[in-house]
């Protein structure tokens, strides 16, 4: 429609297939899916498995220009591909996106479903609670919060003998240690498997964690910008003896532990991943994790629907995978290995997955190479770079552009030096891609304001700057045909030979891998780094040389999940 109604409006004219239905036609099994509702479904690693010997599809990353605050369509333009690619060329493809935040959803920036004619529906609950993954990341998140406060306290309150004695209860009147302990004590070079055997010194050893209040880095966390919990004070009831510190909440997408979901690739994996979380320093320096504190196995339990992908699909009847959302500037921000994972294997060799990376593509695209990748194994074929006339004319020079503000008469009327001048940064972000070694597809995402010479300038320097091809795209006024030209380009980019490279050897220094980031990527000539920065890169570099130690017990303890057969042991 002329003009393009709202996109809660264009998402409610559009009734979605039921989510079997759609399951069944992407190749999925009916005990492969779990229904969440009519439109949504999680989806089993147990997939992974029957389809190893399918040979991946192709793999796309939508990576950006640098922003305006408004977005430029990094999103739609991925929309927009697989609808192009799947509905109008007939080319299996999936879409794989981030789950958006409720803090930008009822803050600034608003819903994360795409817009305009290249949606994900129904948008309202791709955009709020979704499955509940973001709820169970705040249930384990705020857990192991509470045993790390709750172990300080038990044990500036409590004797060597009475703590161990809490740790290892009587089972049918015999002191048992658990295996998770046994794996302590052993890490702590204690070779004894009686409990009564124990020195008072190998008691001590093993019931303090000794942690320093002062270095704790694990946060609680909220997904609601609630300003008023920045900074707190805990433990002020008369309960808690007088422990009380000061600690603040985290938005709950900045928790470490959606950065583990998003970087895992199986339930024994993220299980790992989980218990290596480092969450303070003892009194000695020495890193003290999840799993020390006993809560490994708890974590992984309240994860374990988490970790299935989330089905979905666009305006346009095609598949999309919703799952995890870490942001870029705290974690790696970008959607999960396992969706990633699972849509190339359900798109066959011929068929192509388009995933997303946050901000502008120094950041998103940056580490969704260097750490997704890596995490993965996959390599990309292709960076479809996302660029507007708008941005380009505000890094040109153009007045700022603000969220809510009208646009200044430098966006709404041709100004073709404003863009001439801001293409430096599209040249910049393809350069960056191409340091990467993967082809470069820069989709100029139009809007109703551009003007064809504006559009003809871009493309041109685009291609100048050294991209494989430039495309204008109108998915968010037509939908996937609109986003023909751009899928055919991509189809073709895909066929060049990937030369993907790392531009760090993981083991480099912590400093050094800085260095090599600042230096290529953003052009600097070296870095310096503040005192703090300094002690910090000391500390982990230190705490990375030294594999700490495991647990102790509150009910938690017994909690664990078979990551064979996805059973819960010991909840009751
Ligand atoms: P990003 O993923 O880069 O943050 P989005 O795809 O979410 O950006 O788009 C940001 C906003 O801009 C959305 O509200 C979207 O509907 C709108 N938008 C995107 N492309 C266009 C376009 N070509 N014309 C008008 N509005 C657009």
């Amino acid at each position: 429609l002329s003009p393009v109604p709202s996109d809660i409006e264009i998402s409610r004219g559009q009734t979605p297939k039921a989510v079997d239905v759609l399951a069944k036609e992407i190749g999925l099994l009916a005990d492969e899916i779990e229904i969440y509702g009519k439109s949504k479904a999680k989806v089993r690693l147990s997939l992974l498995e029957r389809l190893k010997d399918q040979t991946d599809g192709k793999y796309v990353l939508v990576a950006g220009i640098t922003p305006t605050p408004l977005g430029e369509g990094k999103s739609t333009v991925t929309i927009g591909l697989v609808q192009a690619l799947t509905a109008h060329l007939n080319v299996n493809s999936f879409a794989c996106l981030r789950q958006p935040s409720q803090g930008p959803t009822f803050g600034v920036k608003g819903g994360a479903a795409g817009g305009g004619y290249a949606q994900v529906i129904p948008m309202e609950e791709f955009n709020l609670h979704l499955t509940g993954d973001i709820h169970a990341i705040t249930a384990a998140n705020n857990l192991l919060a509470a045993a790390i406060d709750t172990r300080i306290f038990h044990e500036s309150t409590q004797t060597d003998k009475a703590l161990y004695n809490r740790l290892v209860p009587l089972v049918n009147g015999v002191r048992k240690f658990s295996e998770i302990q046994l794996s302590r004590l052993k890490k702590l070079g204690i070779h004894k498997t009686d409990p009564t055997a124990l020195t008072e010194e190998e008691v001590r050893k093993f019931t303090r964690l000794n942690i320093d209040p002062s270095t704790i880095t694990w946060q609680r966390v909220l997904d609601t910008n609630d300003r008023f919990l920045r900074k707190i004070t805990i433990g002020q009831g008369s309960t808690e003896k007088g422990y009380s510190r000061q600690a603040q909440f985290d938005i709950a997408v900045a928790s470490e532990i959606m950065a583990v979901l998003a970087l895992t690739d199986s339930l024994a994996d993220m299980k790992e991943r989980l218990g290596r979380m480092v969450v303070a320093s003892d009194k000695d320096g020495q890193p003290v994790t999840a799993e020390d504190l006993g809560v490994t196995g708890a974590l992984t339990v309240l994860m374990k629907d988490a970790i299935k992908p989330n089905l979905m699909q666009t305006l346009e009847g095609t598949p999309v995978f919703v799952h995890a959302g870490p942001f870029a500037n705290i974690a790696h921000g970008n959607s999960s290995v396992l969706a990633d994972k699972i849509a190339l294997k359900l798109v066959g060799e011929e068929g192509f997955v388009v995933t997303e990376a946050g901000f502008g593509a120094d950041i998103g695209m940056e580490k969704f190479f260097n750490i997704k990748c890596r995490a993965s194994g996959l390599v990309p074929n292709v960076v479809v770079l996302v660029a507007t006339v708008r941005a380009l004319k505000m890094h040109g020079g153009g007045p700022s552009v603000t969220a809510g503000v009208p646009l200044k008469k430098e966006y709404t009327e041709e100004n073709i030096q404003l863009v001439a001048d801001g293409c430096c940064n599209l040249q910049k972000q393809i350069q960056i891609a191409q340091l990467f070694g993967v082809p470069v597809v820069v989709a100029l995402n139009v809007f109703k304001t551009d003007t064809r010479a504006e559009i003809d300038l871009v493309c041109e320097l685009a291609k100048r700057a050294g991209a494989f091809d430039a495309v204008p795209c109108y998915h968010w006024s037509a939908g996937g045909k609109g986003s023909v030209d751009l899928a055919r380009a991509v189809r073709e980019a895909a066929n060049k030979r990937s030369r993907f490279r790392f531009l760090y050897d993981v083991q480099l220094p912590i400093v050094a891998k800085i260095r090599v980031i600042a230096q290529t990527v953003y052009g600097a000539k070296d870095i310096e780094l503040s005192p703090e920065a300094q002690a910090k890169i000391d500390r982990y570099t230190q705490q990375m040389s030294t594999m700490p130690g495991l647990p102790t017990r509150p009910c938690f303890y017994d909690i664990d999940l078979d990551t064979e057969t996805e059973q819960v042991k010991g909840l009751f």
